[in-house]
């Protein structure tokens, strides 16, 4: 069975002060999970406040650059992150690859990095509205998934998805329960296809997209969700630890 995860995408939020308030928070209030992994995703400024040894949070990246070192100004390469006790990265989120142009191939480039360095990659697909009207969703995220075939399995057991419809990030649209398990219904099929049945069953897919503590518990309850990726609910204390209480 795949690995319960709620990941916290903070992006570009909070000042250290509040950054270290809202994780004590969370930290305090975790004690009962034992069986989800957190993952919190600060700006990359914090990480290094944020690491501890807290069995239940692990602290990730949500961008890095995929050269190991060098001159490139301004940048965090996979393995100074693996050096600071950092294990997780996001790779692929919609911000990044619209805002930031970042491009198929320098997503495989950081994808392949990532592995190189032993970091857990969070590997984030989705539709945007226009797609999902035009019935070409399910395309877009075969697509988004090419990537993940040259892969071994041994290297895909350290990815995870997050199925994160775009038009439903920010929004407080959230995808109906139908949408978000056909798409992980078919997403599961497509890492069978890219592995084994028994491998693509221990692959988290996480929902991303307006997730709150009103609608994770059904959310969480479908067959294919295996947790959740979490913007805007994530940055206060009561509501994250209401979504963490929502997972079985
Ligand atoms: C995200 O950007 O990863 C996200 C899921 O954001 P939100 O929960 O705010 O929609």
């Amino acid at each position: 069975m795949a690995k319960k995860i709620i990941a916290a995408n903070w992006k570009m939020n909070l000042m250290r002060e509040e950054a270290i308030s809202l994780f004590n928070g969370v930290k305090k209030g975790l004690s009962a999970h034992k069986e989800t992994e957190i993952v919190v995703f600060p700006p990359s400024i914090y990480i290094s406040d944020l690491i501890s040894n807290h069995p239940l949070i692990e602290v990730g990246a949500q961008n890095f650059y995929f050269e190991e070192k060098g001159a490139f100004t301004g940048e965090i390469s996979p393995f100074q992150l693996k050096n600071i006790g950092c294990n997780y990265v996001l790779i692929g989120h919609s911000e990044r690859r619209e805002l930031f142009d970042e491009s198929n191939e320098l997503l495989s480039k950081k994808m392949r990095s990532a592995l190189d360095a032993n970091l857990k990659i969070i590997y984030c697909c989705g539709e945007t509205l226009q797609e999902r009207e035009e019935g070409s969703h399910l395309e877009k995220i075969q697509s988004q998934l090419e990537i993940l075939k040259s892969l071994t399995n041994d290297e895909l057991n350290a990815i995870s998805i997050a199925y994160e419809p775009i038009w439903a990030i920010g929004t407080g649209l959230t995808a109906t329960l139908g949408q978000a398990e056909e798409m992980h219904a078919f997403i599961r099929r497509i890492l069978i296809d890219s592995s084994s049945k028994e491998l693509a069953s221990e692959i988290s897919i996480l929902y991303g997209g307006s997730c709150n503590e009103n609608n994770a518990n059904e959310l969480f309850n479908c067959p294919n969700i295996d947790g959740g990726l979490i913007g805007g609910a994530s940055l206060k204390v009561d509501s994250f630890l209401k979504i963490v209480d929502s997972i079985k």
